[in-house]
């Protein structure tokens, strides 16, 4: 096995000249063999990591070591990798803790506790096989294979870490592999335990599933193993299909995915995969069955909207401008359809780009990938639409550079051109502005708007100091 990173050398001459045995595992090899680009390195020492880091952080010049003491683990930074030291260890649980028993253990104690085969892979740094892959379970036949499996019986293993579960989805859905189905039927049978993981560690996961290639792979997994059921029910709800008088609606589960997976091919930003994840989210809530009409879900951007809310408060995602963000989009995600179904007129272009802002491109972006109609003749129609939309909404922000609308009159100018104290016609006046910028009354600028200002005032009854 082909070790370049310069401290394997180094923890090799520590292992022949302490007696150690020493080994990277885990992520690393299983990347090292995948030809993936690596992150951090692991490192598992018979005896003390800890100990292990400093020696090796002393000869290499007297490193930065980070020390967690409760962990027994240390790491340092060395030629941009971070190392981390880990004794090896043999671990058991009890049923009603996520707390295990530690005690210190051999290289083969160490790989058996590890989540996956492909993950329990070591590598030897010591002088008598230096780079031999030590893999007792199978490991690399699974890289080569495409296979997640457990080296020890999966129920012990989904058992003692229940967060395990997560990650067999998670690493399926970013290596594209398989879970071996005895795996995967232990998965649906614990899912349950799932609960007692916190949902901070569960995002974590959650999250490397909607940054992979192509989230729908891990969250198809995530229904049909029933995990989704259990941290994320509302994205469940989506699921099925409901008939009255021989009229059905489309899943909107699978919809969402489909819209996930577009936008996921188009842009990395995990946000907007948020956005596309949500957008639908409050159907099931607002669907109702009207005779003559059809199936119908009226509000439901703005119902979900609202939700987005409760569920990022819920599953401990930021509560910032990145939740703000996914709440705008999810809000606004008909509008430019509804806009293309229509003639397009500037006016209903420029209020779109005020209430989208900088956030224009990923809400077309969103909408675009919103349209998954099984008729071709109506998606092209609508792809054809969305295509006069994008030239207009460039027009319109060149003419009136709408997109980071500042109200071209302040508050204070018009309080002193009328002698006023801040009372409700200030914002009257600047508010009927606005209205006529975005009409295309007027255009958005200082003079048209000082002369529109007059006309407001002169309409409420207000005049000019001194006239
Ligand atoms: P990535 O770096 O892409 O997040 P990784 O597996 O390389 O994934 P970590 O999640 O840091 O990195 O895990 C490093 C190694 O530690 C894993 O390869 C695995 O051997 C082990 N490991 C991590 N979490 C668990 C767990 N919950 N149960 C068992 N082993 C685990």
């Amino acid at each position: 096995m082909q070790l370049t990173h310069p401290i394997f050398k180094i923890l090799s001459g520590i292992a022949a000249e302490k007696g150690l045995e020493i080994y990277v595992i885990g992520g690393y090899v299983r990347d090292l063999i995948l030809r993936r680009p690596s992150k951090d390195i692991d490192i598992v020492v018979l005896g003390s990591g800890i100990e292990l880091a400093e020696t090796a952080a002393k000869q290499l010049g007297d490193l930065t070591v980070s020390v967690f003491k409760n962990f027994g683990t240390a790491m340092f930074r060395y030629k941009g990798v971070e190392i981390e030291f880990v004794g090896a260890r043999k671990e058991s649980y009890h049923l009603d803790s996520r707390k295990p028993i530690v005690e210190e253990g051999t290289i083969d104690d160490d790989q058996k506790r590890r989540d996956f085969t492909i993950n329990a892979l070591a590598i030897s740094l010591n002088q008598e096989n230096y780079g031999t892959l030590v893999d007792p379970f199978g490991g690399l036949q699974d890289l080569e294979d495409g296979i997640l499996k457990t080296p020890l019986d999966p129920i012990i293993t989904f058992s003692d870490d229940p967060l395990r579960m997560m990650r067999a989805v998670r690493f399926a859905s970013q290596l594209n592999f398989t879970i071996e189905p005895v795996t995967f039927e232990s998965i649906i049978a614990n899912r349950d335990r799932l609960k007692i993981v916190s949902k901070e560690r569960i995002m974590d996961e959650f999250n490397k599933i909607m940054a992979s290639p192509k989230p729908s792979v891990g969250l198809k997994l995530l229904e049909q193993s029933g995990l989704l059921r259990v941290f994320f029910p509302e994205l469940s709800a989506l699921k099925g299909v409901e008939h009255v008088d021989g009229i059905g609606h489309k899943d909107n589960f699978y919809h969402t995915l489909t819209v996930v997976d577009s936008v996921s091919r188009v842009s990395d930003n995990l946000w907007l995969r948020w956005a596309a994840l949500l957008h639908d989210i409050a159907k099931p809530v607002t669907k109702k069955f009207i005779p003559g009409q059809g199936w119908t879900f009226y509000g439901h951007n703005h119902v979900g909207e609202r939700m987005v809310g409760r569920l990022f408060n819920r599953l401990k995602l930021p509560q910032n401008e990145k939740m703000k963000y996914v709440q705008k989009l999810v809000g606004l995600h008909m509008r430019p359809i509804v806009l293309s179904e229509d003639i397009v007129t500037d006016s209903a272009v420029r209020r779109l780009l005020f209430d989208a802002g900088d956030d224009i491109d990923d809400l077309m972006t969103l909408a675009e990938a919103d349209i998954t109609s099984k008729n071709e003749e109506k998606v092209r129609r609508f792809l054809a639409n969305f295509q006069i939309v994008r030239q207009k909404l460039k027009e319109v922000e060149e003419k009136d550079a709408i997109r980071n609308f500042q109200p071209p009159i302040s508050g204070e100018e018009i309080m002193e051109t009328f002698q006023l104290p801040p009372c409700k016609a200030i914002g009257d006046i600047k508010n009927a502005i606005k209205e006529a910028i975005l009409d295309g009354i007027i255009g958005n600028n200082p003079t048209e708007a000082r002369e529109y200002m007059f006309q407001v005032a002169t309409e409420l009854g207000i005049q000019k100091e001194g006239e």
